[in-house]
Formats: C-alpha cells, sequence, structure tokens
C-alpha cells in the first residue's frame, strides 16, 4: 500500500509519494510532472488531465477547469458569478441554488455538481499514482488554501469520498511547504533555544498566501497566515492580455474578447510571454497566426510595462505580507528567512517586494513547484502506519475567528454566544461548553471577522435527547466543539451527566462510572499532541456556559462530586454520562448522495476503460493492417515469401480494410476488431513464418555441419 501526497492547484497538479528512500515526484501517463486541473467531455469517454488541456481550445463548452474555485459555494455568491465570466463552460443554478456544470456527454446533455467533476480528477491523480506504483492507493493527503472555509473543505472531502480516496488530512498548503522544509534541516534549534522563524509566500495561479512558522527540532507550529484569494497568476495574464486586445483593437480592428477561442489563445500566448519577462527584461514579441477573421496579430511588451500594468496587484501583495508578519506578532529581527515557493512567486517583482517588506533576498531552498506536494506525502507517511518516517510534529493554525453561538434554555440559562476558536487560533483543538438544559437545545457556529465568503454560517447542531431530572432540574450538558485534523468544524459528541440519588445497591458499571467520570470520546484517533488543557476565559455573564478543554473539565466535574457527596453523604449518588444524539445541519452531500455519485464515477470509469481498451485493439488493427501492406510490398521483407497472386489479392484486402476502418469500422465495438485482426494474422503470420524458416535453414546446415 502506497501513501501519496496531492497538490490540488487551480492550474495544475502534482502527486508525490513516500517511499523508503525519500519522496519523489510522480511523472503522469505523458511522463510530466505536473498534470492540469483540468477535465473534458467527449462522444466517447471522459478526457482527464494533460490530454484534457491539450484538447480544449477544440473542445471548449466541454472542458472544465477552475473548479478550487467553485467547490463549496452556491451559484449566486458573487465570487462565483465572477468566476463565472471567466469559464467558456455553460454554469447554471440548480433547484436548491448550488452550481450545476452542463456538459455533452457520450453524444447527451450531462449535469454535474463540481465536487464530482474535482472527483474526476481525483480519479485521475489516483490513476497515474496507481499505474506508477503499481499497488492500489487509498490513504492521501491533499492539499487545501489555508484561506478555505468549512464548506470549501467539506466539499473537497465529499470529492474525495466520490473518487474512493481516504484522506487522513486536508492539509494547508502553507504547512505542507513548511514540513517540507523543516523535515530535512538538521540544524533546527532545541526545544528549550529560541524558535527558527521562517515566512514563506507561495503565489500561484488564483491565489496569494503567507506564512509565518516557527521551527524547533521535529515540530513546527505555524503562528499566522494572511492570503489573498484573488490574487494569482492568472490576474496577471488576465491585465496583459486586456492590454493586447485594445492594441489589436486600434491596429487591425478586432475585438479578442467577442470570441471565446481566440481570447483562449491570446491567454495561452500571454502566458508565455509573462514567463519570458521573468527571465528577461528586454522588449519581447507576441505573435499569433490566423487569430481572428484570418489575420494575423503581433505585438510586444517588455518587463517594466507588465509591472507598470500590474502596480494594483503588487500593492495588494506587500498588504498580504505586512498582515501576516503583523498578525505573528514578531519583529523583522526575529524573522530568519523567507523561503519562496509558487509559479508566479518566480516573477522578479515579486521577490523584490518581499526583499523591500522583510529585508531579505527570498530564499529557494525548495522546489518551487513540488514543496506543496511532496510536504503532503510526508504528512501522509507521518499519520499513516504503513510507512515508517521520522516523526515531525505539526501544529497548524486556523484563519478565521469561529463564534458559537445557542438558544435560551425556557426558565434557565439565556441565549449567548462567545468566540470559541479566535484567529490563527492552533488547529486540531477540541474545547467543551458546559450547559444546564433540560430540554433539546440548537448550537450554531459562525465565522466572524472578516472572510471570503457571503454566508458566514457554519452550521446549527440540535443536541438531542436531553431530560430534566428527576426533580424537574436542569442536568449537566456537556458538548465538545472540535476543530479537526482538516481544519473543519463540527460539533463532535455531546453528553448528559445525570445524577441519580439512591438507596440501591448499585452495578458494577455504575460503580466504576463514579469513580472515574468518563468524559464522552476523546476521540483519541483525531486527538493530536497539541490539543493540550487551554480552558478559555468565558467571562460571559452569569448565565454562560462553563468552557475548558477535556482534563479542566475533569477537575470541574470531580469537585461537583465530593460536593454534592458532602452534603448528603448516608446517601448513595450515581452519576451516569449519556450519550447524546447530534442532528447536524450542516452543508454538504449526504452519505446517500456521496454513495450515488460514487456509484456513478464508478460507472464513468468502467466505461472509459472500456473506450480506452476498444481504441486500443482498433489502433492495434489498423497498425497491423498498415505494417502487413507495407511488409508484403517490399522484396527485403515478406514479398518473396508470398506468391503474387496472393499477395495482390491480400493488398486488396487491405485497402478495403483501411477504408472501411475510417467508415462503418469507425466506431465498432471492441469484439469487432479482435475478430478482424484474428483474421488478418491468420494470413500474415504464415507468410511470416515461411521468412522465419527460410532464414533459420542456413544456420541449421552450418550448425550440423560443425558438428560433424
Ligand atoms: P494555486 O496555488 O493558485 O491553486 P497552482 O498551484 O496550480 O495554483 P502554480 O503551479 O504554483 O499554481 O503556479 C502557476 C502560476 O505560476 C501560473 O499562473 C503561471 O503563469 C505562473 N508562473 C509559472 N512560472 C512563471 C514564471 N517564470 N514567471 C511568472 N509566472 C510564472
Ligand atoms: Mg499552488
Amino acid at each position: 500500500m502506497s501513501v501519496i501526497g496531492i497538490d490540488l492547484g487551480n492550474e495544475s497538479c502534482y502527486v508525490a509519494v513516500a517511499k523508503a528512500g525519500g519522496i519523489e515526484t510522480i511523472a503522469n501517463d505523458y511522463s510530466l510532472r505536473a498534470t492540469p486541473s483540468c477535465i473534458a467531455f467527449s462522444g466517447k469517454n471522459r478526457i482527464l488531465g494533460v490530454a484534457a488541456k491539450n484538447q480544449q481550445v477544440t473542445n471548449m463548452k466541454n472542458t472544465v477547469y477552475g473548479l478550487k474555485r467553485l467547490l463549496g459555494r452556491q451559484f449566486r455568491d458573487p465570487h462565483v458569478q465572477r468566476e463565472i465570466q471567466m469559464l467558456p463552460y455553460n454554469v447554471i443554478e440548480e433547484k436548491n441554488g448550488s452550481i450545476g456544470i452542463k456538459v455533452n456527454y457520450l453524444n447527451e446533455e450531462h449535469k454535474f455538481s463540481p465536487e464530482q467533476c474535482l472527483a474526476m480528477l481525483l480519479t485521475k491523480l489516483k490513476d497515474i499514482a496507481t499505474t506508477a506504483l503499481q499497488t492500489p492507493i487509498n490513504d492521501c493527503v491533499i492539499s487545501v488554501p489555508s484561506y478555505f472555509t468549512n464548506n470549501e473543505r467539506k466539499a473537497l472531502l465529499d470529492s474525495a469520498a466520490i473518487a474512493g480516496l481516504n484522506v487522513l488530512r486536508l492539509f494547508n498548503e502553507t504547512t505542507a511547504t513548511a514540513l517540507s522544509y523543516g523535515i530535512y534541516k538538521q540544524d533546527l534549534p532545541s526545544p528549550e533555544e529560541r524558535p527558527r522563524n521562517i515566512v514563506f509566500v507561495d503565489c500561484g495561479h488564483s491565489s496569494l498566501q503567507v506564512s509565518v512558522c516557527a521551527f524547533h527540532k521535529g515540530k513546527l507550529r505555524m503562528l499566522s497566515t494572511a492570503s489573498d484569494s484573488n490574487l494569482g497568476g492568472r490576474d496577471f495574464d488576465s491585465l496583459i492580455a486586456d492590454n493586447f486586445c485594445k492594441q489589436f483593437q486600434s491596429k487591425y480592428n478586432i475585438d479578442a474578447k467577442s470570441n471565446p477561442r481566440a481570447f483562449l489563445r491570446l491567454l495561452t500566448e500571454v502566458e508565455k510571454l509573462k514567463k519570458q519577462m521573468s527571465a528577461n527584461s528586454t522588449t519581447l514579441p507576441l505573435n499569433i497566426e490566423c487569430f481572428m477573421n484570418d489575420k494575423d496579430v503581433s505585438g510586444e511588451m517588455k518587463r517594466a510595462d507588465m509591472e507598470a500594468l500590474s502596480a494594483h496587484l503588487f500593492q495588494r501583495v506587500e498588504v498580504t505580507l505586512r498582515q501576516c508578519l503583523e498578525q505573528s506578532g514578531l519583529s523583522l529581527e526575529d524573522i530568519h528567512s523567507v523561503e519562496i515557493v509558487g509559479g508566479s512567486s518566480r516573477m522578479p517583482a515579486l521577490k523584490q517586494l518581499i526583499e523591500k517588506v522583510f529585508k531579505k533576498v527570498p530564499s529557494t531552498t525548495l522546489n518551487q513547484d513540488e514543496a506543496v506536494s511532496r510536504g503532503c506525502a510526508l504528512q501522509c507517511a507521518i499519520l499513516s502506519p504503513a510507512v515508517r518516517v521520522r516523526d515531525f510534529s505539526v501544529t497548524d493554525v486556523q484563519s478565521y475567528p469561529i463564534t458559537i453561538s445557542w438558544d435560551a434554555s425556557p426558565g434557565g440559562e439565556s441565549a449567548g454566544e462567545i468566540e470559541a476558536f479566535p484567529k490563527n487560533h492552533a488547529v486540531p483543538f477540541s474545547k467543551m461548553l458546559t450547559f444546564y438544559r433540560q430540554e433539546p437545545f440548537s448550537i450554531r457556529a459562525q465565522y466572524s471577522g472578516n472572510i471570503p465568503y457571503p454566508d458566514r454560517d457554519i452550521g446549527t447542531w440540535v443536541i438531542k435527547d436531553i431530560r430534566p431530572n428527576a426533580e424537574g432540574k436542569p442536568q449537566k450538558v456537556k458538548v465538545k466543539v472540535r476543530i479537526n485534523i482538516h481544519g473543519i468544524m463540527t460539533i463532535s459528541s455531546a453528553s448528559m451527566y445525570e445524577a441519580k440519588e439512591s438507596t440501591e445497591p448499585e452495578t458494577p458499571e455504575e460503580q466504576q462510572q463514579q469513580k472515574e467520570p468518563q468524559l464522552n470520546q476523546q476521540n483519541s484517533t483525531e486527538q493530536q499532541q497539541n490539543e493540550t488543557d487551554a480552558p478559555m476565559d468565558t467571562n460571559n455573564g452569569g448565565a454562560a456556559p462553563e468552557v475548558g478543554s477535556g482534563s479542566s473539565w475533569t477537575k470541574k466535574i470531580s469537585a461537583w462530586f465530593s460536593g454534592e457527596g458532602d452534603k448528603e453523604k448516608k446517601k448513595k449518588q450515581t452519576v451516569k454520562s449519556i450519550d447524546l444524539p447530534i442532528e447536524s445541519l450542516t452543508n454538504g452531500f449526504s452519505a446517500v448522495e456521496i454513495d450515488q455519485f460514487t456509484e456513478q464515477e464508478f460507472k464513468m470509469i468502467a466505461s472509459d476503460k472500456q473506450e480506452k481498451e476498444r481504441a486500443d485493439v482498433r489502433n492495434a488493427f489498423e497498425e497491423y493492417v498498415y505494417e502487413l501492406r507495407s511488409k508484403v510490398s517490399s522484396e527485403d521483407e515478406l514479398a518473396p515469401y508470398i506468391l503474387e497472386s496472393d499477395r495482390d489479392a491480400l493488398v486488396l484486402q487491405l485497402d478495403d480494410m483501411e477504408n472501411w476502418l475510417y467508415e462503418d469500422g469507425e466506431d465498432c465495438n471492441k469484439q469487432v476488431y479482435i475478430d478482424k485482426l484474428a483474421q488478418l494474422k491468420s494470413i500474415g503470420e504464415p507468410v511470416q513464418t515461411r521468412k522465419i524458416e527460410c532464414e533459420l535453414r542456413p544456420v541449421v546446415i552450418e550448425d550440423f555441419a560443425k558438428s560433424l
């Protein structure tokens, strides 16, 4: 069983594997390390990865990309509306307000959600890894931008489930980069020394992420992250392309924006030019033949022009860099170095900005394209029992403050709210909320502060089956609020502590419970070592619930036992912890829907496989037709071993077969080609055998002569 790490980029994906010898990046079916984040549909099959990108210009309406930007969002989200303007494929609003992607697949109209489409890309990445490693892939770690919200993270987990991948962790991209930096560093400070603080800057295709991370030997702790989720390479491309559009309008009187295919070609050329400008400050040409209305177009640009055009984007980069430093609470002297990754960090102006802000020349210790996937593979190896690697403790942070609010209790607690997790709080982490309730109630979680999302709501959880105690009074209810290893906030468990006085002999179970009250499900597999005791100050009026982590609660509950026990020593008291059912009202697909999509995905995989096999045997047949015709026509090959009349008949037959292949035989099922190939081989192979026998004959005689 192999463990893999996937960098799910907006433009391209990388897959890395952790092996005994280290981390390796896996090459895809085109022997490339980067796989475009692109899928496409045709009348016969799905086309995934490199092949999808290659046919984009000729199949624009059915080529789907940019999925990372649509995940977990609603159609009317202004962010989605902005994205749609840039997408040539058909994005529609579903009845429930979600996003549908309409394509022509197998000559019919099909609708898929962004999550399903992303699952198709993950299927491709899984297949690349399975083919390269020749082992089944199940466990993986997938990267996500640090700014992803609960909904986006849940949507990605849904996609992975549809693709049959078991995600050990959704790993923040900047943290993955930090891990691939730290794990190989032999000279990190020991625990008692001051940490080594590194800034990581990742400017990719669609976003910019900055983080400050503190390293000690064997551990990293994220201090802060800041990001601009709408600032990446594609924004520079679009500014440059706009500029050329204006030039072409005045020079050639053509409106490139009116023709999506031409505009896509322009964007491709502009991206190439932008990359050249990173290495070259002189004026560079841009030429596109037969661009529109049969006109060739040309233009030119130099780096300084591009930088002037994009000055406002660079200003935003500077703001994000400064924000991250400020939030880390560190001063410039505390920063050891700045590491850059991501394709767009190759822009000289970006490097200069980093130097201006941090007063340090940015370092490129890491592989700029592969650091994220390598970090994911490392994290996967650390988490999976399948591979043994050096342990490295990772404490991440979460990007937005989370506020928890609750209903009032009739005759009891009033409604209230509390900021349970401030911005940059450590993750994963659990906190306990203690309530006094006598009937079911609901808890709501929302993001507070600035989030790149119109909907602040994370979810509502209804804590059920709560009842008053024997005296009709509220009971103690303990609720565990958790940000899990994927960075997803959830109410992971709730228990009611029912106290009973009795003179009855206790059951052994009850005796045990009285000695050590069971804290409800500590969920040991998810528990990280950084999930330590951190009681919160809940100065929230008399009605506020108690908040604390697991162990502080232990103290509280034992005090509660002894206190009550003191009052009436003669009476026996038992406290029973009862797990309460929780109904969670959050976004994302239901288990039933995921099962349906998974089944659909498996059917599509099977159908693609069938189509590939069909195409392979068709190609084999076609190849044999050409090969045999050329050989029987050549004096150096098979011509001397076939009667002339037979040869002429065979060539005629081969010509017919070739014609058939491009007409009626274009789209037959696999067996038809297999039968035709067998039939042809029954004619061709005896001729081939005669040639071989003839070539062997003198050798046999010679050998015989030698043996005398
Ligand atoms: P994201 O991280 O936003 O999800 P991604 O991981 O797919 O996207 P990267 O592969 O890191 O993105 O970077 C791709 C971007 O980097 C593209 O916009 C590309 O044009 C840009 N890029 C790559 N090389 C250079 C270069 N030499 N100069 C300028 N830009 C470059
Ligand atoms: Mg990236």
